[in-house]
């Protein structure tokens, strides 16, 4: 099955959203969330948004994703 990964801009979005976003990071290595990431990396897989970057305690890669905020009411 071939991945169609589309890129995304995470330095777009608002600065409390970045920090948001980078605080429910959960590092495997490490065990614990909230770790903090360098070189964040935001992109789209069939429908899915994930936020990759460096555990800054590690320095391994981390994935997670991102619910897509629903602008519906
Ligand atoms: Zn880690």
């Amino acid at each position: 099955m071939k991945e169609d990964r589309i890129g995304r801009d995470f330095s777009s979005r608002d600065e409390w959203d970045q920090l948001d976003l980078v605080s429910v990071m959960w590092c495997d290595y490490c065990g614990r969330d909230n770790v903090g990431i360098d070189e964040p990396d935001e992109y789209e897989v069939n429908g899915v948004v994930y936020l990759e970057g460096e555990c800054q305690e590690c320095g391994q890669t981390v994935v997670s994703t991102i619910p897509e905020k629903v602008s519906q009411s």
